[in-house]
């Protein structure tokens, strides 16, 4: 047995439930991750992304040398250039350079409107505060956005709205405390595998009762004692068809409403037309199954909601989240162990970056940067002359490629993230990236979106970095370096750092904000400088475990719930709703609903999985289809598939099961030979700006096998 040199104490690189690892490490190579049985989130249980997807950081094709583009490339005739021998390797000062100037030309000819950038979800909460500070101190622009947008920004809004604040309530594993837990669009076995094991344990060893409302049949309904097979998009009537009936047969908290809550008069006349027969027409749930489940939410004593992307991914995805919260307003299900409303975060610091500042409405800590005094704030602090930062909301991550064309975005810096995976209608977004003038990438490898790259600068992976992540249930926990990066790749935050001098001299505002920082710690500090949710965070105060913000003195032990006392707003607010459609609907042309997501092997866009063994387990994009669906269309298990789309067509394989419902199907996003985004649509929720991932529609023809995208696109694993 290898003898390890050292074991490093880390956070898990991928969900964001945020497991506990311990990265055995010789010769500077991890050879093997182990959680310990104490670890606080995870109990010792890793799921196979965290037990064996490390190693992608030793993959081939890891650049870990700066380089630029050796053809320069012009707007509107960009290309694509996953080949090394289309880019010369540079050193850092000369990258580094190349960056600053083309990006200080562009802010100063055509101004703070023309640029961009994508933070990252899966970097530390230091690394997006920092690029984020860059962005708005030195470009003075709030063009600044990451994935959070594409997953939950419209849980984010919705909860916002209502209670003045956008984290899970509960910590997940309370769980076990719930009589009655909802779960609703989330494939928790596959995105969160180690939260579906600690509410499979409420249900066998603590004797909760599972609802499980969702368009596929997921592996939860098997410990589930009400399922209920929505259609896709009837989020609106099915949740507020429950609230009719707590309302009527007066399960509500009327105690909890008169003393905490606002505006129940208005919600309550809205309600009454959500009878659980109107709610059957559109959702297809049988109305006693509805009845059934209000009563079991609204009579538990301690009743927690989770939920994930197929509530947040809709063209009405705040409504819908509104309609959970709702719930929880009228039976008093909030502000004690047990219950809650508990959006889970997919990826490892969307929480994280989100409180870090990395969104283009709010800096750090959700202070809105049209609110003058919160602008004033950040000035003292980053040492900007009054009136310096923008005033303005920026653009969302798909606004902001929207403008991409003369007169509005010209230069766009990515960190870590996957437009060309990650977008909706990724033709569209194709032409988008083309008509961008500069384009610059920190990232680990040249993915489909850094292939349209004018410079790529080589970043350090988790494993090989110091900082922080905050996880779905807002634990800040720390990330530690267990190996050195590859070549000359450096962290991200000391990329930033080296970028922003460099553009202050340019800039002719040598030392305008303070870059010179010698640990990530540094940088937390400052943060919790203006942050109350991190005033307290101190680097020595995360061992053994993290604690869950708000965190606002040094020492305080953390907050595993909220609002036991009062909402950030002070009462919450119900808000009457109305149903509106999804923005298609099934036709003669395209009968199918396509619903995307993820497999429990791969992660996002597949930048880390698919570069990593972990693709050996799924290596291709499979289609899961009901067998009457498929039996009506002639297709077998295993066939190859054309699915088609009004934005675009993919061929993939063929998955028989019933995990679909039927007229529903299913595509993960990882697959670029088979890209689930080719065929989504870019309408977006007006209110939070997401786009409709989890209900476009289709048609599904059996295509021919010389149709599949690559020679050796051959399953293996299990199907
Ligand atoms: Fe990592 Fe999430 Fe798996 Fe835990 S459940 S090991 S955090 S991917």
């Amino acid at each position: 047995m290898i003898q390890p040199d050292r074991i490093v104490s880390t956070t898990c690189p991928y969900c964001g439930v945020g497991c506990n690892l311990r990265v055995h490490v010789r010769d500077n190579t991890i050879y093997r991750v182990t959680s310990p049985f104490d670890a606080v989130v995870n109990k010792g249980n890793l799921c196979v992304k965290g037990r064996f997807g490390y190693d992608f950081i030793y993959h081939k094709k890891r650049i870990t040398t700066p380089l630029i583009r050796k053809v320069p490339q012009k707007p509107g005739q960009r290309t694509q250039a996953f080949d090394r021998s289309e880019w010369r390797e540079v050193s850092w000062d000369e990258a580094l350079d190349y960056t600053a100037d083309r990006m200080v030309e562009i802010y100063q000819r055509d101004g703070s409107h023309a640029m961009a950038v994508y933070c990252c979800a899966k970097a530390t909460n230091e690394d997006n505060y920092l690029l984020q500070k860059l962005f708005r101190a030195l470009f003075r622009t709030n063009n600044v956005d990451h994935c959070t947008r594409l997953c939950h920004a419209a849980s984010v809004v919705a909860l916002q709205m209502a209670i003045g604040s956008a984290a899970m309530s509960n910590t997940a594993s309370e769980v076990i405390l719930s009589d009655v837990f909802l779960l609703t669009g989330s494939n928790t076995t596959e995105n969160h595998p180690i939260i579906s094991l600690q509410m499979k344990a409420a249900v066998e060893k603590h004797g909760a009762k599972l609802i499980v409302v969702d368009p596929r049949r997921i592996e939860m309904v098997n410990w589930a004692t009400l399922y209920l097979p929505m259609k896709p998009g009837s989020d609106v009537p099915l949740f507020s068809a429950m609230a009719h009936v707590i309302i009527k047969e007066g399960l509500m908290d009327r105690e909890f409403i008169e003393q905490r809550t606002e505006n129940f008069e208005a919600f309550a006349q809205s309600m009454e037309k959500f009878t659980p027969e109107y709610a059957e027409q559109i959702s297809g749930v049988n109305r006693n199954l509805i009845i059934d489940a209000a009563r079991m939410y609204g009579s538990a004593e301690r009743a927690a909601i989770f939920w994930a992307l197929g509530i947040a991914e809709s063209t009405h995805g705040t409504a819908n989240a509104l309609s959970l919260i709702n719930l929880a307003l009228l039976t008093g299900n909030l502000g004690k162990p047990g219950t809650g409303l508990n959006p889970l975060r997919g990826q490892n610091n969307v929480q994280g970056a989100s409180d870090s500042g990395a969104m283009p409405w709010h800096y750090p800590g959700y202070q809105e940067v049209d609110v003058e005094e919160n602008a004033r704030r950040w000035e003292e602090l980053w040492n900007i002359e009054p009136g310096g930062l923008n005033r303005e909301r920026g653009l969302t991550t798909t606004e902001i490629l929207g403008a991409a064309h003369p007169g509005g975005v010209r230069s766009l810096y990515i960190m870590g993230e996957n437009p060309m995976m990650s977008e909706p209608n990724l033709n569209a977004t194709r032409k988008h990236m083309e008509n961008l003038e500069f384009i610059a990438v920190q990232d680990l490898f040249i993915n489909e979106s850094g292939a349209f790259g004018d410079v790529f600068l080589p970043a350090a992976a988790a494993f090989e970095k110091d900082g922080t992540f905050t996880n779905t249930d807002r634990r800040v926990q720390r990330v530690r370096k267990a190996v050195d990066p590859p070549g000359q790749a450096r962290p991200d935050w000391e990329i930033i750092c080296d970028l922003a001098a460099r553009i202050e001299a340019r800039l002719g505002r040598p030392n305008s904000a303070f870059w010179a920082y010698r640990h990530p710690e540094e940088i937390m500090l400052e943060m919790g400088r203006a942050v109350p949710a991190y005033a307290g965070v101190r680097y020595e105060h995360l061992e053994p475990v993290g604690p869950q913000t708000p965190v606002p003195t040094p020492g305080h032990p953390g907050s595993p719930y909220l609002y036991a006392d009062t909402f950030p707003r002070g009462r919450a607010k119900f808000h009457p709703l109305e149903y509106v459609p999804n923005a298609e609907m099934p036709d003669d042309e395209y009968p199918l609903v396509l619903s995307t997501g993820r497999v429990l092997e791969h992660w996002h866009g597949g930048t880390m999985t698919r570069n990593s063994s972990l693709d050996e387990l799924h290596p291709v994009a499979l289609l899961d289809i009901h067998p009457e669906d498929a039996e009506r269309l002639g297709i077998c298990h295993l066939d190859p598939v054309r699915i088609t789309s009004r934005r675009g067509s993919v061929v993939a394989r063929a998955k028989v099961t019933e995990k679909a419902n039927v007229g529903v199907v299913f595509l993960p996003f990882h697959y670029r030979e088979a890209a689930a985004n080719l065929l989504t649509n870019d309408a977006l929720d007006p209110q939070a700006k997401i786009p409709e991932y989890k209900a476009g529609v289709v048609r599904v023809t059996k295509a021919r096998w010389e149709e599949l995208p690559t020679d050796d696109y051959q399953p293996r694993g299990r199907y």
